[in-house]
């Protein structure tokens, strides 16, 4: 997924791996947003956690 910085407005990919591993750990701590550090300034941005999940594949269903 795509998040855009809100200081330096430089956009920049999250890997699936990283928001699978990301939205776990905020469930477990009961946060609803994730932090994430740009790449360019390394500000720390608020991500929600509702937002990342939408990039997240089900996983109740297995197909193939
Ligand atoms: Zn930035």
């Amino acid at each position: 997924m795509n998040v855009r910085c809100t200081y330096c407005r430089n956009s920049f990919n999250l890997s699936r791996d990283f928001i699978v591993s990301a939205v776990a750990e905020a469930e477990e701590k009961r946060q609803k947003h994730v932090n994430v550090e740009c790449i360019k300034c390394r500000k720390i941005i608020k991500v929600p956690v509702k937002q990342m999940k939408r990039f997240l594949p089900r996983q109740t269903t297995a197909e193939e």
